[in-house]
């Protein structure tokens, strides 16, 4: 005996939803990359949305371009989170490093995207020419411990 069409569904979106839930959540599959899981978690849940959607007679490249849009607007979404946490950490080693140079006396002139990079900037000491350099990662303070006027 085969049950309906509309309880096996119910039980496979109830799964899909238990999956995407242990993805995001992450300990049953801790060897799985953070970034992968959750781009995954995404992408079963815009599937199960796309899908109910969709026309009642569809051709079946259709129902895959479902899959493939899913996919990329999972990227999307996942790319537009990394580099906004990205910035963030930027704005911060600003902050930092702006912070640590007026204590040691530096007065840092603008700062200056390094070229060829996105999220790269350098600053130098308006009166000892000292370098600080930051990017989402890192920071780098080049200054010495009390700003010495006209020494380059
Ligand atoms: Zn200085």
């Amino acid at each position: 005996m085969s049950k309906s069409a509309e309880v096996e569904l119910t039980q496979l979106k109830h799964a899909i939803s238990y999956l995407v839930g242990l993805l995001e959540e992450g300990s049953l599959v801790d060897r799985y990359d953070k970034n992968t899981r959750e781009e995954i978690a995404s992408v079963l849940q815009m599937l199960v949305s796309k899908v109910a959607d969709l026309p009642d007679t569809i051709p079946e490249h259709l129902v895959q371009a479902a899959t493939v849009r899913s996919i990329i607007a999972a990227k999307e979404k996942h790319a537009e989170i990394h580099l906004s946490e990205e910035e963030e950490n930027l704005a911060r080693h600003m902050r930092e490093i702006e912070a640590a140079a007026s204590i040691q006396g530096h007065t840092l002139g603008e700062w200056e995207r390094v070229s060829g990079s996105k999220l790269e900037y350098q600053a130098t000491c308006r009166d000892c020419d000292g370098l600080v350099y930051i990017s989402h990662a890192s920071t780098y303070n080049l200054l010495i411990d009390g700003c010495v006027r006209g020494q380059a």
